[in-house]
């Protein structure tokens, strides 16, 4: 797809990590799969995958975790 941000640049299939902070949870997530643009370095994650990100971040959150590092796999 074209980038929405540069309008130039084309994203190609990659991974990249992620940081979703709650309260006092920091979770890392290595691995998420995403398009990037190639011209401005912008990352689109999927609705999808956005979801789940946010739903993990949570469950963390409510065991009381103060940092994790996940490998994320769908
Ligand atoms: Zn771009």
């Amino acid at each position: 797809m074209k980038c929405a941000i540069c309008q130039h640049g084309r994203t190609t299939d990659g991974s990249t990590t992620i940081v979703l902070e709650r309260a006092q949870t920091t979770v890392v997530f290595k691995n998420v799969p995403a398009k990037i643009c190639g011209n401005c370095g912008e990352e689109y994650v999927s609705a999808e995958v956005n979801e789940a990100l946010l739903r993990q971040a949570q469950e963390e959150a409510e065991r009381g975790v103060t940092l994790e590092m996940l490998d994320f796999a769908v």
